[in-house]
C-alpha cells in the first residue's frame, strides 16, 4: 500500500509523546498480524463465507496465492449501502459488545480482516448481492484506497478477488515461504474447512488445476447426513478413499460439556510429519501442541517413533469455555478444560484403536525406547481388560500424561535388556518382538512370572500396606491334609511376601489380602491352593530360586493361551527390560529366545 507521506507523518511535539496512529498505519499493522501469508488471507475469507451462511464455496488461486486469490460464496451477502462500512476497521455485523466476544459461535468477530486484507493487496474487489436485492454492488480498492462502490451483476452471495498480495510490502514478501510450502498451506486451509464443515460443498483450484472438490451427498440445507458418514465423506475428499475407508470413527460419548469425535487413521496410513493430525475446536481448525500430543500419545503402541498418525479430531465445548482470541489469526485457542480435553481425546482414540486391532500392522522398525514411564492404560477396555487392568495396577512411576510434557526420567533401574519392540502375539503364547540383533520370541507366561517374581522379592518384608492387596471380602476355604502340611511349612514365607492369611479353625484358612505384586489375581483361593500344591510336590527339583515366591509368581501371572493386546504386550516387554535377570523365569527356564537377523538372512540364502 502506498501511503502518502503526510499520512505517515505523525505530528510530535516531543519524541516520546503518545500519539494515535493514523488509520492507514494502524491498518497495515493489523494487516501484519492477521494476514501474514496468503493462507491466512484465505482463512479469513473462508470464515467470512461460512459466517454468511454459505453452502457452496469456490476458491481460485494463482501463483500460490500471491498473484490472485478469489473466493465465491452463496452466502447472504452484504447490502450495497453497507459495503464500504464492512471495510472500515472494527466494522463487524457479528459483535456489538465486548462480552459477546466470549459467546460468539461464528468465526469472525473482530472486524479486522477485510480492511487488513484490502491494505495488503495491490487490488481488491468485493462484489455482493443480498438475496432480496436484484442488483449487486462492487467495492474496489487499489493499494489500500477505496476507489468507490458501483453497480454490478451477480447471483446472491459474495465474491472477493484480490490481486497482488503484499504488492506494497516487500518486507513481508521476502519472509514468505516458497511457493510449494505456501500452496500446501493454502490447500490445508481449504481442507480444514471441509473437515470442519463436511456439509459444505467446496472446490479449490490452483493455477487452473482442481486440487479439492468436495461435494457432500447430503448438501447443507437438505436432509443432513449423520456426523459419522458426512465426516467420512470429508475424509475421502481430503485424504483419499483408501485412507478414509481404513479410518476408525471415534466418539467420546455423551457429555454436553465436552464432546470429541472424529476419525483415527489406521496405523498403516501414518506420516512422517504431523500434517495429517487435524484438530478442531468448535468447528475452528486450530494448532495445539498439547492436544496434538494427546493424539500422538494414543498411537504410541501402534506407531514407531518418528511416525505420526492421520487423525481428525473435533472437540465441541460450550462457547463460553473457549477463548479464541489468544492468537491474532485465531489459530490457537484456550480451553477452560484443557486437561479434560486432553484425556478425553487420548482415551477415545485409544479405545477406538483397541477395538480395531485388525489394523495392527507388523512393525519392524525400532525406536521404542527402553522405558516409557508415562504410559497409562487404566482407561482401556475391551476383551483384554482384566489383564490390562492387572498391568495397570502394578507399580510404575506415576508421571502424569496429562501434563503434555515429555516423559521425565524416573529412578528405576537401568534396563538390563536392549529395548524390545512388540510386533505381535503368536499362538497366544509368545510375544513376537524386534530386538537390536533380530527377532525375539518372548514366552508371555515366563516373562510375566519373572516380572512378578522380582516384584515379590523387592517387596518382601515390606510392612507397608501398599505391599498388600486387600480382598473385597475375605476368602475362606478348607485345607486337605497335604495342603495343611504345606501351609505349616510356608506360612511365614507367605506372610513375608504379603499374604495375609489366618488359620481360623483346625484346617480352614481365611485370606484377607494377597501381595500387591500379584495384580491379576481374581481367585485368591485358587492362587493359594496352587502355591500350596507346588510346595508340597515331592518331585520339586532343588532350585536357587525362592520356591514360595516363584510359585506365587507362577500362579499370579498371565497364562499361556491368554490373548494379550498390543499395549499389554508392550508394557510387559518394558517391565521385563527392567528385571535384574530378565532371561530366566523363576523356575530357571528361558523367558526369551533370539533369532539373529544374520541367521535369517542365511536361511533366505542371502549371505
Ligand atoms: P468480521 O468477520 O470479524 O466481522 P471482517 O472484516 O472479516 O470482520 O468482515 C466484516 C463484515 O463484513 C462481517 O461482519 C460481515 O458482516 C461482512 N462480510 C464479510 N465477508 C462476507 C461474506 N463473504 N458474505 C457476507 N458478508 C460478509
Ligand atoms: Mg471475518
Amino acid at each position: 500500500m502506498t501511503i502518502a507521506r503526510d499520512e505517515l507523518t505523525v505530528e510530535v511535539g516531543r519524541p516520546d509523546r503518545i500519539v494515535k496512529l493514523p488509520d492507514a498505519v494502524a491498518a497495515l499493522i493489523a494487516a501484519g498480524e492477521v494476514v501474514e501469508r496468503p493462507a491466512a488471507v484465505l482463512k479469513e475469507l473462508l470464515e467470512n463465507s461460512v459466517d454468511a451462511g454459505a453452502r457452496r464455496i469456490s476458491i481460485e488461486l494463482t501463483g500460490a496465492g500471491r498473484e490472485r486469490i478469489a473466493v465465491h460464496d452463496d452466502g447472504r451477502g452484504i447490502p450495497a449501502d453497507e459495503l464500504s462500512v464492512a471495510f472500515e476497521r472494527h466494522a463487524t455485523s457479528k459483535l456489538r459488545q465486548a462480552d459477546e466476544l466470549y459467546r460468539l459461535h461464528g468465526y469472525g468477530f473482530r472486524g479486522e480482516a477485510l480492511p487488513a486484507i484490502a491494505a495488503a493487496a495491490g487490488r481488491l474487489s468485493f462484489t455482493s448481492c443480498t438475496g432480496d436485492s436484484l442488483a449487486a454492488a462492487r467495492i474496489s480498492f487499489r493499494d489500500g484506497r477505496c476507489e468507490g462502490v458501483q453497480a454490478a451483476a451477480r447471483a446472491p452471495g459474495s465474491s472477493v478477488e484480490l490481486i497482488d498480495l503484499f504488492a506494497n510490502q516487500p518486507a513481508r514478501r521476502a519472509f514468505l515461504a516458497g511457493p510449494r510450502a505456501e500452496r500446501t498451506a493454502l490447500v490445508r486451509v481449504a481442507a480444514d474447512l471441509v473437515l470442519a464443515h463436511p456439509e459444505l460443498s467446496l472446490r479449490l483450484t490452483i493455477d487452473g488445476r482442481e486440487l479439492l472438490n468436495h461435494q457432500p451427498s447430503a448438501p447443507a440445507g437438505l436432509e443432513s447426513g449423520d456426523d459419522e458418514s458426512s465426516l467420512r465423506e470429508a475424509l475421502v475428499s481430503v485424504f483419499g478413499s483408501a485412507a478414509a475407508q481404513r479410518a476408525i470413527f471415534v466418539e467420546s460419548g455423551d457429555d454436553d460439556a465436552l464432546r470429541v469425535d472424529g476419525y483415527a487413521g489406521a496405523p498403516d496410513d501414518s506420516r512422517r510429519n504431523r500434517d495429517a493430525i487435524r484438530l478442531f475446536v468448535n468447528g475452528r481448525g486450530i494448532h495445539d501442541r498439547r492436544l496434538s500430543y494427546a493424539i500422538q500419545d494414543a498411537y504410541r503402541d501402534w506407531l514407531p517413533s518418528g511416525r505420526f498418525p492421520l487423525a481428525v479430531v473435533r472437540v465441541q465445548v460450550p462457547a463460553n469455555e473457549v477463548d479464541v482470541n489468544v492468537h491474532p489469526a485465531k489459530s490457537e485457542v484456550k480451553l477452560l478444560q484443557a486437561d479434560r480435553a486432553f484425556s478425553t481425546i487420548q482415551r477415545s482414540l485409544r479405545e477406538a484403536l483397541a477395538r480395531n486391532r485388525a489394523h495392527v500392522p507388523v512393525r519392524l522398525s525400532s525406536g521404542l525406547g527402553g522405558r516409557r514411564p508415562d504410559l497409562e492404560y487404566a482407561d482401556q477396555s475391551g476383551p483384554f481388560a482384566p489383564f490390562q487392568a492387572s498391568l495397570e495396577r502394578s507399580p510404575r512411576s506415576a508421571v502424569p500424561t496429562v501434563s503434555g510434557r515429555p516423559a521425565e526420567p524416573d529412578l528405576e533401574p537401568k534396563p538390563s535388556l536392549p529395548p524390545l519392540r512388540m510386533v505381535g502375539q503368536l499362538h497366544r503364547t509368545f510375544i513376537i518382538a524386534e530386538g537390536p540383533n533380530g527377532l525375539v520370541l518372548v514366552d508371555q507366561h515366563g516373562a510375566h512370572e519373572r516380572v512378578v517374581y522380582e516384584r515379590l522379592l523387592a517387596a518382601r518384608g515390606d510392612q507397608r500396606s501398599t505391599a498388600q492387596q486387600p480382598l473385597l471380602a475375605p476368602v475362606v476355604f478348607r485345607l486337605d491334609a497335604v495342603e495343611s502340611a504345606a501351609w505349616q511349612d510356608s506360612a511365614e514365607a507367605l506372610g513375608d511376601l504379603g499374604f495375609e492369611v489366618e488359620l481360623f479353625a483346625e484346617r480352614a484358612l481365611r485370606i484377607h489380602s494377597v501381595p500387591a505384586a500379584l495384580p491379576s489375581v481374581t481367585d485368591a483361593e485358587q492362587l493359594l491352593r496352587g502355591v500350596l500344591a507346588d510346595l508340597s510336590a515331592d518331585d520339586r527339583p532343588p532350585s536357587r530360586f525362592d520356591p514360595v515366591a516363584a510359585s506365587a509368581a507362577c500362579h499370579g501371572s498371565v497364562r499361556r493361551g491368554a490373548p494379550m493386546d498390543p499395549p499389554s504386550m508392550s508394557a510387559l516387554l518394558r517391565d521385563l527390560e527392567r528385571c535384574r535377570n530378565p532371561h530366566l523365569c523363576p523356575h530357571g527356564r528361558p523367558t526369551l529366545v533370539e533369532i539373529a537377523a544374520d541367521d535369517l538372512w542365511r536361511e533366505f540364502g542371502r549371505t
